[in-house]
């Protein structure tokens, strides 16, 4: 007798679908069978014919705790995370106070521990002041570091390419991904000082102020200095063409990057800025169709490795200031309960493959913090990370309904196709019909 079998499913084994189920003991997958082959357990959830898939990581989340429990903590991000399929999160290291000292990966751990639902990564934040904090950080299990070469986070910047070769030399020593926020500060300050003698105050004015050569010369910038040193540079959100471009021509040359771009970049553009507003207010900003385009291209391609939602959860305040003002509103929205339905739209319309998207969400993510394949596949021996989706479910993206404590979403009154309906972690189910039924405290650091 086994703790849980999970029968009735279509699995995704080697890039087919096949009917059958598994069986999970101790919270690893024992074994993967047709459904006359299961073994009896305590519990059996009947996947009613739906789709069984290796439960999707989001590499790039911002939970704010501690520091701003107004915006965000561990329990309702996690409670986002589990409601859009997420078995496991990444979590960056910019809440107050940032992740850059042992002391606050330790308080940062602790406080996770006791209320998430799904497991998490922390990652340490690093930059030219905090270099020295690396070694004492990775001992205590830390999988990636983060780095702006903006200066938004005094504690996080890497202020010049000389201290970039130093951060990614001594982070890859350690074998681990060095993950990089990529625009250029003095194009940024240079732009921002042009719009503001035009006396723009819209979207526009916030996406004309970081154009997307600030983005091509930092991501050119970190994939030469990772090439020069050997090491594993892992660049967040890409959201243009000559940024992809970029990408490809350093994968051709051999160098170790992974790419990541998000849902928005998918799925929207500067003209749907232009009407939400703060709401569509992220950095970098949003692109044009032909950059959208590319994207897509680019995942396909195997160019872009990573799709994460940058989940950024501010209060409504913090963006409806920007209506008069958008320099005013703070930058980024979250993500976590909307990426899987909006991507699953995509693979029910043809755009990409269904393997193509758990290659996304699982494997790549997964191998990416060294954790493949204990996360990241169905296959016997790994935890029991599992999300039943059902690609056939419509529903409309609304407000009211995201577990997100700041309630917000670009994707507002968007029609979706294919929705997570369980998540289950290490075997515990934390997700049943959109609603939360795991415990705080199951989700364990990763
Ligand atoms: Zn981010």
């Amino acid at each position: 007798v086994v703790d849980l079998v999970i029968k009735n499913g279509k699995i995704l084994l080697e890039g087919s679908l096949t009917n059958g189920g598994l069986a999970v003991d101790n919270g690893v997958i024992v074994l993967i069978a047709k459904d006359p082959k299961l073994p009896s357990a305590d519990k059996v959830y009947d996947a009613g014919g739906k789709t069984v898939l290796p439960g999707f990581i989001d590499l790039h989340v911002h939970f704010r705790d501690p520091g701003y429990p107004e915006r965000e903590d561990f329990f309702t991000g996690t409670a986002a995370a589990a409601a859009g399929g997420f078995s496991c999160v990444g979590d960056m290291p910019n809440p107050r106070p940032p992740t850059t000292s042992v002391e606050a990966l330790l308080e940062k751990r602790k406080t996770a521990e006791a209320k998430a639902l799904v497991d998490f990564a922390l990652y340490g934040g690093t930059g030219t002041k905090n270099i020295l904090a690396i070694h004492a950080l990775v001992r205590l299990g830390v999988r990636a570091f983060k780095t702006y070469m903006t200066s938004t986070y005094e504690d996080l910047a890497t202020t010049s390419y000389g201290s970039l070769l130093d951060v990614l030399e001594l982070v890859s020593s350690f074998g681990l991904p060095l993950m990089v926020h990529a625009e250029d500060q003095s194009i940024l300050d240079f732009e921002k000082e042009k719009v503001g003698k035009t006396g723009l105050k819209g979207f526009k004015a916030h996406a004309n102020s970081r154009p997307p050569i600030a983005e091509e010369i930092a991501a050119t910038s970190a994939l030469l200095t990772a090439g020069y040193v050997g090491a594993h540079l892992y660049l967040c959100h890409i959201s243009c063409v000559p940024a992809l471009e970029a990408v490809r021509r350093a994968k051709m040359k051999g160098v170790r990057v992974t790419a990541e771009t998000c849902p928005h970049y998918l799925l929207l553009t500067k003209k749907d800025g232009e009407k939400l507003g703060p709401y569509a207010k992220t950095n970098p900003p949003l692109r044009s169709r032909s950059d959208m385009e590319a994207l897509w291209t680019g995942l396909r391609d195997g160019t872009i490795d990573v799709v994460s939602s940058d989940h950024c959860p501010y209060t409504k305040e913090e963006k409806d200031v920007g209506w008069e003002d958008i320099f005013d509103a703070r930058p980024g929205m979250p993500g976590l309960d909307t990426s899987i339905p909006l991507m699953l739209t995509q693979v029910n319309r043809g755009s990409i493959s269904l393997e193509k998207l758990v290659e996304l969400y699982s494997g790549n993510p997964a191998k990416t913090l060294g954790i493949y394949p204990k996360k990241g596949a169905l296959l016997i021996g790994s935890d029991a990370d599992i999300t039943v989706v059902d690609l056939a479910k419509e529903e409309v993206i609304k407000r009211d309904k995201l577990y997100t404590k700041s309630k917000m979403t670009m994707f507002e009154g968007f029609k979706v196709k294919g929705i997570p309906i369980a998540t289950f972690v290490r075997g515990e189910l934390v997700m049943q019909d959109h609603e939360i039924v795991g415990k705080p405290g199951h989700g364990k650091f990763v």
